[in-house]
């Protein structure tokens, strides 16, 4: 059939298909309260099931979807018109809103107890029959998703994700507006602030040679706000970071953004565990018990592995190395020896393993640059583990106790450098959690604080900031900055949730002595300091107040709330793992004339092929 041909003659003159119609209600907020109303609905057809005398066509919006019936022998024409309709059609209904007959009433549908009898039917468009169903259930590759975006956009838990991210939005202003926050742009076109990750660059066309960087967070400006007296600002901003991606990473990504002039640690904690309050009230009917508990980097490491520990459930990583500092195995011998540790944990009554799930622990750590993964089944006649004779009754006895250990349960060691047991076990106990279904429904929040400022990068050879340059040290450490960097700790603290790093931030440095100090422990001259930071630097001496701040992830906050698994289903227009858009395909080839005005010529011999897909799940 013709993409037109359901159309009215009057319908195919697209600039006066409304005519006088008005939308009186959204498909997806009517319910019993308005039966015997007229409604005029405007929205998508959903699905069509036409039962000869009666069609059905399940209409959707924004708001949700509605039944709609075309009885022939109430309305010929329109039941007529309606034989035409396809999935995706726009359309417009008006009819009235009655009780469905006893028996077909669908109680999973909000909209199930009623439907609306068409009396007038307008096709405002047809459409192409979809590359795939508009419906939440449906597996589809992400790539096609991503390519149609405007079609995936239109399926129910998308459009509440981007609803919710809306209503996120709103409160966090609320929020902060009823506090004395104001919300200030910064630059997009700016000087490099380093977050870490390498800068997008853009071209000066009026200053050739030179480039701008988009932000990768607005660090400094937020800062350079509280120099000049604003005391408290927050801003929902785009930042932007070339680094590799993952699920939860996006090149571009959104940042609830905040600082606050004359604080310490617990204020600026307190101020975001109440934004966190509001927003779970406001959104999701959520109560949350405030203050959050607090953890020291430490602390996390040593229990969970990880700076960002899911604490929603137990089975905590444990140190053996103690128990077997004078053992005669030698795997052991030789990691203790050499300054490593022995750590474990325990799976509570564990017999459903076999060998082979216990194998394919071992290819999960080896990801995570674990040698080997031990293990012993806990036995009422002692250990079934390849290595257990090389261990004395008394070491497997004390880690029995240690860990607490009962008859079936299975134990997994590391030995390692404690980097490695750290980050292997840490990230195994997050597998099993999810594998055994240990982890419950919760949102469990913590403080991580007490990280170090600097660490010793061996490829680098020099310090390096564990969160940014202008965190400020503790104020006990600052002796320690000049002979022992490494010993340092910072005011700074990351909020976890739920295993996600949502925010990190940090007093900051608002003397200037101590920042050009922090600068020279990351191998920057004075002359390198001067030259990126010299505005800042030159501000530090005009009145500089107290100042913390912190910025959250707004897309992976949305992503919790929402339940979704990775943060393009909360982004509108993500890009894939590639950084490409496959709906418009940036970034593509430009003009040779717009390269000539930039004063850049692309070497020759790059390769100019675009990587494709989504680079993770097909
Ligand atoms: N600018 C930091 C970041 O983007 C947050 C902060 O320290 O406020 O991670």
């Amino acid at each position: 059939m013709g993409k037109f041909e359901q159309q009215t003659s009057e319908e195919k003159n697209l600039t006066d298909l409304l005519g006088d119609l008005k939308r009186t209600d959204y498909c997806g907020n009517l319910d019993s309260k308005d039966i015997s109303r007229e409604v005029t609905l405007f929205g998508w057809v959903s699905r069509r099931r036409d039962l000869g005398g009666l069609i059905f066509v399940e209409m959707r919006d924004r708001q949700g979807t509605v039944q709609v019936v075309f009885n022939s022998e109430l309305n010929r024409a329109v039941h007529e018109k309606a034989q035409g309709l396809r999935s995706e059609y726009v359309i417009a209904v008006v009819g009235r809103v009655s009780l469905r007959p006893e028996g077909t009433a669908n109680p999973k549908l909000k909209t199930g107890q009623i439907e609306v009898s068409a009396s007038e039917l307008r096709i405002f468009n047809a459409s192409q029959n979809p590359p795939f169903p508009i419906e939440d259930e449906e597996q589809v590759a992400e790539n096609v998703r991503l390519k149609y975006r405007y079609l995936d956009l239109r399926r129910p838990k998308l459009q509440q994700n981007l609803i919710l991210r809306h209503r996120v939005a709103q409160e966090v202003r609320k929020y902060f507006d009823r506090l004395g926050f104001l919300e200030i742009e910064t630059p997009m076109l700016t000087k490099s602030t380093p977050e870490g990750a390498r800068d997008y660059l853009v071209p000066s066309r009026l200053n050739p040679g030179h480039f701008y960087a988009l932000p990768q967070s607005p660090q400094l400006f937020k800062q350079i706000l509280m120099i000049a007296g604003f005391d408290r600002y927050f801003q929902i901003v785009r930042c932007f970071r070339d680094e590799d991606l993952r699920s939860d990473r996006q090149p571009e990504f959104t940042q609830i953004d905040v600082e606050m002039s004359f604080v310490q640690v617990g204020d600026v904690q307190r101020i975001m565990e109440g934004l966190m309050v509001h927003i779970f009230k406001e959104t999701k009917g959520i109560d949350l018990q405030i203050p959050f508990p607090s953890m020291s980097y430490i602390e996390a490491m040593e229990r969970y592995g990880v700076d960002k520990p899911d604490i929603r459930f137990g089975m905590e990583l444990v140190d053996v190395s103690g128990i077997f500092r004078h053992s005669n195995f030698k795997v052991f011998q030789e990691v203790l020896g050499k300054g490593g540790t022995v750590k474990a944990l325990c799976v509570k009554g564990c017999t459903s393993f076999s060998r082979k799930e216990i194998d394919e622990l071992t290819t999960f750590v080896a990801a995570y640059g674990a040698k080997g993964l031990l293990w012993a089944r806990v036995g009422v006649d002692g250990w079934q583990s390849p290595v257990q004779k090389y261990l004395t009754p008394e070491e497997m006895g004390e880690v029995e106790r240690k860990l607490a250990a009962a008859k079936d349960d299975l134990l997994l060691f590391i030995a390692d450098t404690s980097k490695v047991a750290n980050q292997a076990l840490g990230n195994l106990r997050l597998h099993l959690g999810e594998k055994l279904h240990l982890i419950p429904d919760l949102y469990r929040f913590v403080w991580i604080v007490d990280f170090p400022l600097l660490e010793y990068d061996e490829t680098e050879k020099r310090y390096v900031a564990v969160h940014h340059p202008f965190t400020a040290p503790r104020d006990e450490d600052i002796p320690k900055l000049k002979e022992a960097p490494g010993e340092v700790k910072a005011k700074a603290y990351d909020l976890v949730l739920n295993g996600n790093e949502i925010g990190g931030g940090s007093i900051r440095n608002h003397l200037r002595e101590i920042q050009s100090l922090v600068f020279e422990k990351l191998g920057m001259g004075e002359e390198e300091a001067r030259e990126r930071f010299g505005f800042l630097l030159e501000a530090l001496e005009y009145g500089t107040p107290p100042h913390g701040g912190i910025a959250f992830g707004f897309d992976r906050l949305n992503m919790i709330l929402s339940a979704s698994d990775s943060i393009r289903d909360v982004i509108a227009f993500p890009k894939t793992q590639k950084a490409i858009c496959l709906m418009t395909d940036a970034p593509s080839r430009v003009d040779p004339r717009q390269l000539e005005e930039l004063s850049i010529r692309i070497k020759s011999g790059v390769a100019t092929n675009k990587a494709e897909g989504t680079g993770d799940r097909a």
